[in-house]
């Protein structure tokens, strides 16, 4: 018997919902296993769970590599998207809960994982949702429904969590165990000052043409502040990159109550 096909029969049920074809699922094993050889990176998101009562250390765990093209494990054909979901055969996989936000949506996470290429974000996102929403699992049983639903939220969070700057600092942040949360503060008082006199700019005033100078001025802080984030990110520079996403955060928030401001004037 085959590595690969032990780990075939080693498949939960809950996690693996087709009726599979054990020759493609020895190839597309074999080629996991290949790929892991290859590229020991990859081992981080493993593609399946095996239980943990029957796993052996002598046994790699397959992987699914979400960054390149692969292929169905039960009818061979290519999977249309990052996510394991086959709208050919109908067969649909969960993913391991400690998968980034980057893999899930088919993107590279290094070298700097705040550089996303928004239109490819963009269309893995709508191709990841072609398969696995679930309304086109209706009618193939709760169990493969339920995978979808979960697939799809996933999919649908990732999404909105790397589109936006901010969010996606955020998330780098808690990945490196110094997530942000509602009451940090900036220590930097200049910055804090024009903070508070762009709110009452906003609380005060009448005049158009300074809130939409105070907006663009917001603007252009906010772009240099994105790539002092993406430098930050490059060197790792966890505390300072969470010091300049806390700045971000007051910015969107500026930038915010002026759009509110100029829609009601
Ligand atoms: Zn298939």
């Amino acid at each position: 018997m085959t590595v690969a096909s032990r780990f075939w029969r080693l498949l939960s049920p809950s996690l693996c919902i087709s009726s599979p074809s054990p020759p493609a699922a020895r190839n597309v094993f074999n080629r996991s296993i290949f790929s892991i050889s290859r590229s020991p990176t990859l081992i981080t998101t493993s593609f399946i769970r095996i239980p943990r009562t029957r796993r052996s250390i002598h046994q790699p765990t397959p992987v699914y590599d979400t960054t390149v093209p692969s292929i169905c494990p039960s009818c061979s054909k290519p999977l249309l998207s990052s996510v394991p979901a086959c709208t050919k055969c109908w067969t649909i996989f969960s993913l391991p809960g400690d998968l980034s936000y980057h893999h899930l949506l088919g993107l590279p996470y290094e070298p700097n994982p705040f550089v996303v290429d928004i239109p490819t974000l963009k269309k893995h996102f709508r191709e990841a949702q072609s398969v696995c929403h679930p309304d086109s699992w209706v009618s193939k049983g709760n169990d493969k429904q339920q995978v979808a639903e979960a697939l799809s939220a996933r999919v649908n969070h990732a999404y909105q969590t790397l589109l936006n700057p901010l969010s996606r600092a955020e998330y780098i942040l808690g990945h490196n165990h110094l997530p942000m949360s509602e009451s940090d503060q900036v220590d930097d008082m200049e910055f804090m000052a024009d903070i508070m006199e762009a709110r009452e700019i906003i609380e005060d005033t009448e005049d158009i043409d300074e809130v939409t100078r105070m907006m663009e001025d917001t603007d252009s802080r906010m772009k240099q502040t994105v790539k002092e984030i993406e430098s930050l990110v490059e060197k790792h520079s966890w505390s300072e990159l969470k010091a300049a996403a806390i700045r971000l955060r007051y910015l969107e928030g500026i930038e915010r109550a002026a759009k509110q401001w100029l829609d009601n004037h």
